[in-house]
């Protein structure tokens, strides 16, 4: 027997169950006992559903209210004071969030990405001698749930040297040396999950997808040395990549299984087979945890069946890693067509895949002939459907000359013929793009998808929303305008509904962090742009005011990064297409007039490799692709980028290589220390580092504003200096913007007056 298990299952329901309950009892509009029960009957849901499908061990521990690292943190007792002594799920709430019913507000702590992933973790604080105290009821309270319901169980958990590396550590030498402290509490943790009758327990290591140093493969050798349980057997899983270089380092520790991405890997499955000591079970992570693609049994089974004819029950079956990170389940998924539907697989059915493959082995192909079958025919529908293929579309990019990526002119030379175009002042204000989504722009957009409003009356209002945008911009003094984006829901959605080559659903929601989440859409086939997509916006805006206006797209690498992405080309390939698409769309709005056009990607530095060794290779084609989006225009159109985080440091080559004209940055909270990196790189072109932090209510003072921008000016040139918001303004409201506007248009003018006499000039630029 092949046995199947999984590493754990999306926790927020098909319909979002576990999002309107909790942020039903964040609004006190229901009682903490009725919460209890939702989460209890999610996960009752989900056991169910993976048992059904005839999985082997269930998953226990994955469900969480808000986050997994934030409960590991709750149940290993590092809570830090300001949240105080209790240990339960307000706590986490209160961490999480910076409140919670009944308590006090305090400094939520922070958020970060999920390794390479679109999910946040709540970062743990930890402290120089920080003592660990261990609270399992809420995890033990599950196990005898799962048991009561008579399900065989596995309980995951996140294992210790990933905790400590994933915390932001404060106090003297380094944070893995609080592992000593911290093992007694997970020895404890497994001596109780084994007397409550748990066969295996599943510790999480994802951080040996990671480049680790000698002290982290200490911290692993003695962790799961010391975390030697009788009666209790570990399977240490490793994910979002294999262990690499760490392999014999993994094999080698005394856990009784070992999980490996087979997936995101370059692994093949003898080198594991030769290494792997005779007394160790191997959890195969077949099936892509991250993506929605139906798996091809069949070429698996080719993989797997000399696997099992050599292992046997030693061979476990499971996705790559967490199903966390796919929709629920497919088979309500009524927003997609048919074909496209056959194609794809959310959680339950990548379980349902996990059993087959189980049982093909087991019990021979014949077994599951049928099912075979019909994943093949699916399979080879994809392969050879039309909707993948677009001639026209490989055609360009093979014909791609290879200077499609390179503006005409150097830096400078641009700059100046821009300066002679444009006429801006010193120091130019500016936003990001969008401005307040009021609840009138939502309904509007809500009523129009509906087909409540006519095409007719909703260009019409959008036009009054953009007309009002540019005389608020007008009268505020702003001087290079936008038309505020209210058009859009989403910047990636907004663009993949009108490519050709992607498709939506209408249930297929992931969670991003808490109570957020996100319907990534599908990029299933070959992209390209069948009209223009903002030029008709763009232009109307541009129509209303002599001054400059800004056209405002999203970048080829956020566009993919935000979407779930075909498996079936290389990614380069993929985002060369959506840089093309990009491209024919500069090139109109160029065309119809607009003489600045900027292109987002936030989300260039996320899809950085875990593995440094990886970057150089995802660099070059992520910086090409935003180039050749961005380089058709002539010399006097400039192009902006935008940024919305702060850490540029280690890839600032990279950065100044997209010979954008100017850059919009995240730098507020950081007090503008970011930009050393950008003075100690010599960045050439121009920067706007954020001075307004928008993700605040507050509006701050004309002289905080001053205070950043002189900082900014010890480091940049003043001819290269813009004056702008961190971000967009979309969650904030009107009469907060008007006043953070002005605020920064006053700053502005201030400075102007500060630099009337002196030596600089706009058109000149510093080399
Ligand atoms: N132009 C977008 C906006 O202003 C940028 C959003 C982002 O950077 N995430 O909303
Ligand atoms: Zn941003």
């Amino acid at each position: 027997m092949a046995v199947t298990h999984n590493l754990g299952f999306p926790r927020i329901g098909a319909g979002r169950e576990l999002k309107q309950a909790v942020e039903a009892y964040w609004r006190q509009e229901i009682d903490r006992e009725t919460l209890e029960r939702r989460g209890a009957e999610l996960r009752a849901r989900h056991w169910e559903l993976q048992a059904a499908a005839g999985l082997d061990w269930l998953p226990v521990g994955d469900f969480s209210w808000y986050d997994g690292v934030l409960d590991t943190a709750l149940m290993l007792g590092a809570v830090p004071v300001r949240f105080g002594a209790g240990r339960d799920l307000d706590t986490a709430f209160h961490m999480a969030r910076g409140r919670a019913p009944g308590r006090r507000d305090a400094p939520p702590c922070a958020m970060l990405k999920w390794f390479d992933t679109n999910y946040h973790y709540i970062v743990p604080e930890l402290a120089s001698g920080q003592d660990f105290e261990l609270h399992p009821e809420a995890l033990l309270d599950q196990v005898r749930e799962l048991q009561a319901l008579g399900y065989r169980g596995k309980p995951v958990l996140l294992g210790p040297v990933s905790f400590l590396l994933l915390g932001r550590y404060q106090g003297d030498g380094h944070v893995l040396e609080l592992l000593d402290a911290l093992l007694p509490c997970y020895g404890r943790l497994l001596e109780l999950l084994r007397d409550a009758g748990c066969e295996w327990v599943q510790l999480d290591e994802p951080c040996l997808a990671t480049d680790l140093d000698e002290r982290a493969v200490r911290a692993l050798e003695q962790a799961y040395h010391r975390l030697q349980v009788p009666g209790l057997k570990l399977l240490l899983a490793s994910y979002f990549g294999d262990p690499g270089e760490h392999l014999d380092l993994v094999m080698h520790l005394p856990t009784d299984g070992l999980h490996v991405d087979l997936v995101h890997g370059t692994l093949d499955l003898s080198t594991l087979l030769d290494r792997l000591p005779p007394y160790k079970v191997l959890s195969a992570g077949v099936i892509d945890g991250r993506n929605i693609w139906r798996a091809d049994l069949e070429a698996l089974l080719d993989r797997l069946e000399p696997v099992y004819r050599r292992l046997q029950e030693r061979l476990w079956l499971a996705p790559s890693c967490s199903l966390l990170h796919v929709p629920v389940r497919l088979d309500r998924e009524d927003g997609l067509d048919q074909e496209l539907h056959r194609w794809l697989a959310f959680a339950r059915e990548k379980v349902q895949e996990l059993v087959l493959l189980g049982r093909g082995l087991a019990d021979g192909r014949d077994a599951v002939r049928k099912q075979l079958a019909e994943c093949r025919r699916a399979l080879q529908t994809r392969r050879h459907s039309g909707r993948i293929r677009d001639e026209a579309v490989r055609e360009r990019l093979r014909a791609l000359p290879a200077d499609a990526d390179r503006r005409a002119s150097p830096f400078p030379v641009r700059a100046a013929l821009q300066q002679r175009r444009l006429q801006l002042p010193l120091f130019p204000v500016t936003t990001i793009g969008s401005f307040p989504q009021t609840t009138e722009i939502r309904r509007l957009r809500r009523d129009h998808r509906a087909g409540r409003v006519s095409d007719h009356d909703y260009r019409t209002a959008m036009q009054r929303e953009i007309a009002e945008a540019v005389a608020r911009q007008e009268r505020l003094g702003l001087d290079v305008l936008v038309h505020g984006e209210p058009e859009r829901n989403d910047m990636v959605e907004y663009f993949g509904e009108q490519l050709s080559g992607y498709a939506f659903t209408r249930q297929g929601w992931v969670q991003s962090y808490g109570t957020r989440c996100v319907k990534p859409p599908i990029l299933y086939g070959d992209v390209s742009r069948p009209r223009p997509m903002t030029v008709d916006w763009a232009r109307y805006a541009a129509g209303l005011t002599e001054r400059p206006m800004k056209g405002m797209l999203t970048g080829p690498v956020t566009l993919m990064q935000w979407s779930f992405v075909r498996d079936d080309l290389p990614p380069d390939t993929v985002c060369l297409q959506l840089a093309l698409a990009l491209r024919d769309e500069v090139e109109d709005l160029e065309r119809a007039g607009l003489p600045i056009i900027q292109i987002d990607e936030p989300a260039l530095r996320e899809g950085l490799p875990l593995r440094r060794a990886g970057w150089g290779d995802y660099l070059d084609w992520a910086v090409r692709c935003f180039r050749v989006a961005s380089s058709p225009v002539a010399d006097g159109t400039q192009i902006h980028t935008h940024m919305c985080y702060s850490a540029f440091n280690d890839i600032m080559p990279a950065i100044a290589a997209l010979d954008a004209d100017v850059i919009t940055i995240e730098a507020t909270r950081s007090g503008m220390r970011l930009l050393d990196a950008f003075a100690d790189f010599s960045y050439p072109n121009a920067i706007g580092p954020g001075v307004y932090d928008i993700h605040s209510p507050r509006v701050p003072a004309v002289e905080e504003v001053l205070e950043l921008l002189r900082r900014a000016l010890r480091v940049l040139p003043a001819e290269r200096l813009w004056v702008n918001p961190d971000c967009g303004l979309k969650t904030r409201s009107w009469p907060e913007v008007e006043a953070g506007l002005a605020v920064l248009v006053a700053a502005a003018r201030r400075l102007r007056e500060d630099y009337a006499g002196a030596d600089v000039d706009p058109r000149r630029v510093r080399v």
